[in-house]
């Protein structure tokens, strides 16, 4: 049939300001897209209700705007969308899949505790598999393969092959919790595959969800995207970059020198390093003259980097 045209997105959950640890992630979704000639989506992952901070929806599409980043579609706020994670939910339950389980933080940890004296699984141990045995449901799992038969390959355009087992290193995993919140995992495939997204260029820090995410394709009979995960933002202490870590908001009235950083971060080869020696983004910036300007070199060195075979 007919090649999909690229689609990608840039998928942040509302929860404070743009840093530069989070535009890294935008940047090279953003850049992946324009230099496949493709589109580019912003969708407002705000289905964690308690972590959600209002108006930071509005300021994240404000900032990126100003960065001269705009969703090529109205934006997707996930919070409008719950019945569609409740009808792939259905499905998944109806094929068998998915069981209630009612064990507490406590009880899993504990379990953990003990397991660990005899096995490295860090995995749900699949207590409730068998039945409540008269608790009361706290959340729905899905049922992963036991064995080998649970083991997920794939290629990551940046980080090469990985391979994860989900039974062993994750195991049964929440789809719903009792309070009826959907879980990111569901929600970001349910997403991913009706946005059509045909590439997901994301933080590293999600590469350890991507397995679960394929499974959860393969489950509901959706297509897999290509994955590509950039190196996160890391603090002098080596932790990722975020509010809690002390990232500072964007400063929307200067975003030539973070988009330099945000560049330099993900290594590409940019025109203002060759021409110019300092290492100080505000410096290194002025040899912008436009965002434009900026976006054009930005572009033509990821395409070398990641698309014209690089
Ligand atoms: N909303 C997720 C986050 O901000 C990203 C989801 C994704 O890109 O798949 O961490």
């Amino acid at each position: 049939g007919p090649q999909p045209t690229y689609r990608g997105r840039f998928a942040p959950s509302p929860t404070g300001l743009l840093h530069a640890g989070s535009l890294v992630g935008a940047l090279a979704s953003y850049l992946d897209a324009r230099a496949h000639g493709g589109v580019w989506l912003v969708r407002i992952e705000d289905i964690d209700g308690p972590r959600t901070v209002p108006g930071a929806d509005r300021a994240i599409l404000e900032t990126l705007a100003r960065f001269g980043m705009e969703s090529d579609e109205p934006p997707v706020w996930q919070s409008t969308r719950t019945a569609h994670y409740a009808r792939a939910f259905d499905r998944l339950e109806h094929a068998g899949l998915v069981y209630p389980c009612g064990c507490t933080r406590k009880e899993i940890a504990d379990s953990l505790a003990n397991a660990h004296e005899r096995h490295t699984t860090l995995a749900y141990p699949g207590t409730c598999r068998t039945g409540l045995h008269g608790k009361i449901a706290r959340a729905w799992r899905l049922r992963v393969p036991d064995g080998a038969d649970a083991e997920v390959t794939f290629e990551d355009r940046w980080q090469g092959t990985q391979t994860q087992n989900l039974a062993l290193e994750v195991g049964d995993f929440v789809l719903k919790r009792a309070d009826g919140q959907w879980a990111y995992q569901l929600a970001v495939v349910v997403d991913d595959a009706e946005q059509a997204i045909t590439h997901v260029v994301r933080g590293a820090d999600l590469l350890d969800s991507t397995a679960r995410q394929i499974y959860l394709q393969r489950c509901l009979g959706v297509p897999t995207p290509s994955y590509l995960h950039v190196p996160v933002v890391v603090t002098a202490e080596g932790e990722k970059l975020s509010k809690q870590t002390g990232a500072r908001a964007l400063d929307r009235n200067d975003p030539l020198p973070a988009l330099v950083a945000a560049a330099r971060h993900l290594g590409l080869a940019l025109a203002c390093d060759a021409d110019n020696t300092t290492a100080r983004p505000h410096l290194a910036a002025q040899a912008y003259t436009s965002l434009d300007a900026f976006y054009d070199d930005a572009v033509a060195a990821w395409a070398q980097r990641f698309v014209d075979g690089g």
